[in-house]
């Protein structure tokens, strides 16, 4: 188990840090963990020049698995785009062909009181969310600012996605699906959109080929509507890009804490990045303050897709209940009668709940 480890900017190398001691643990019961640090982010801008410096995708790419922390901060905001942090991510992504994003957003019964809505509607969720990460707007040419004949300027990106990359997407979200609830909720915005209309032709032609699973489309901003009314009626929801980036955000909310949500990327082999959803959260870096269990769960996910072990994912998350079943919260999920506790002590009663 060969695993690059990327702490990154902000909050990234203390919540790393304590994702590592699990590791640590789990090497100690026997798992043939290796671990390898390398930068990104403002953090390979500040060690070489560059948001993803050449040993450090040379290493992911050597390696089974990424776990990453975050990047970005209010120090690196003013760089030329090729510079800034968020370009590290985007470069080792693509670089590692991660097209499939998986975000769980699961409501753990004892912070079902940490979510903004009311108790009865997220109680029990549990939904996966699939973004396609490599295609769409964020990657489509041309993109720029240009001036226009009449002497105006004017900001343009492009909207694409290829037949290939929406099936092999579609795949993934049919397969989680037959894991889980054999819903898939395919969102586009096919009423406005021709690349969405596409999309929606191709992935209910991928249907066809799992006819257990029960598809429905709905459009983007019904779905934003939907997560906030009634969050339970999704099983998987299967989307492109931006939609995802911005429904999977809304999803993380619907549990409480950004700060308990890990991620997973993976390519057509099932190597994977792994990363908590949230940023580097620079208002707190340094603080030991920062919630590091979305990390540590993501360390689960990472035995669970890529190393297919899980029973070591199922002990992971055992560990983590249990932590929180004893009242032991950091800031950012702490409720009155609890016991608040920082980062670096949240990984320690992790370890020790191993
Ligand atoms: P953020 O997720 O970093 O922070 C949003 C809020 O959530 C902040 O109040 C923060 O303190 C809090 N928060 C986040 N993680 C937490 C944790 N583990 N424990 C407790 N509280 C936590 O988002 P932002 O403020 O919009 O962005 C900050 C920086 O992070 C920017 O530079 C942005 O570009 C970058 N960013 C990086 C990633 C990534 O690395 N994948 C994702 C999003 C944003």
């Amino acid at each position: 188990m060969k695993i690059a480890v990327l702490p990154g900017d902000g909050i990234g190398p203390e919540i790393v840090a304590q994702a590592a001691k699990v590791m640590e643990a789990l090497r100690k019961d026997g798992l043939p963990i290796e671990l390898e640090y390398a930068h990104i982010g403002g953090a390979g801008y500040d060690a070489a020049g560059d948001p993803l410096p050449d040993a450090t995708l040379k290493l992911a790419k050597e390696s089974d698995a990424v776990l990453l922390g975050a990047v970005g901060g209010y120090q690196y905001d003013n760089l030329p785009r090729p510079q800034r942090p968020e370009q590290g991510l985007l470069r080792i992504r693509k670089g590692l062909g991660l097209f499939a994003n998986l975000r769980p957003a699961m409501v753990y019964p004892e912070l079902v009181n940490a979510s903004s809505l009311k108790p009865e509607l997220v109680s029990g969720l549990d939904i996966m969310i699939l973004r396609e990460l490599t295609g769409d707007i964020y990657f489509g040419q041309p993109r720029g600012i240009r001036t226009l004949e009449n002497g105006e300027r004017q900001g343009f990106d492009t909207m694409h996605y290829s037949e290939s990359e929406i099936r092999r997407v579609a795949h993934v979200g049919f397969q989680s699906a037959m894991k889980r609830g054999k819903k898939l909720c395919s969102v586009d915005k096919a009423n406005v959109l021709d690349t969405s209309m596409f999309w929606r032709e191709i992935v209910t032609e991928v249907a066809k080929e799992y006819p257990q699973i029960e598809l429905s489309h709905m459009y983007v901003d019904n779905a934003a509507m939907q997560l906030v009314r009634a969050p339970k009626q999704f099983d998987v929801i299967l989307t492109g890009n931006i939609f995802g980036d911005i429904l999977s955000d809304e999803a993380s909310m619907l549990t409480g804490s950004i700060g308990m949500l890990p991620s997973a990327s993976l390519d057509a082999n099932n190597k994977g990045l792994y990363e908590p959803c949230h940023g580097s959260a620079p208002d707190i870096a340094g603080k030991d303050i920062a919630n590091p269990l979305a990390t540590i769960l993501s360390v689960a996910m990472m035995m669970r897709y890529t190393f297919a072990r899980v029973d070591v994912a199922q002990r992971i998350e055992t560990s983590v209940r249990k932590v929180l079943q004893q009242g032991l919260r950091t800031g950012d999920i702490y409720e009155a009668g609890m016991q608040k506790i920082g980062c670096a002590a949240m990984g320690d009663a992790v370890v020790e709940s191993l």
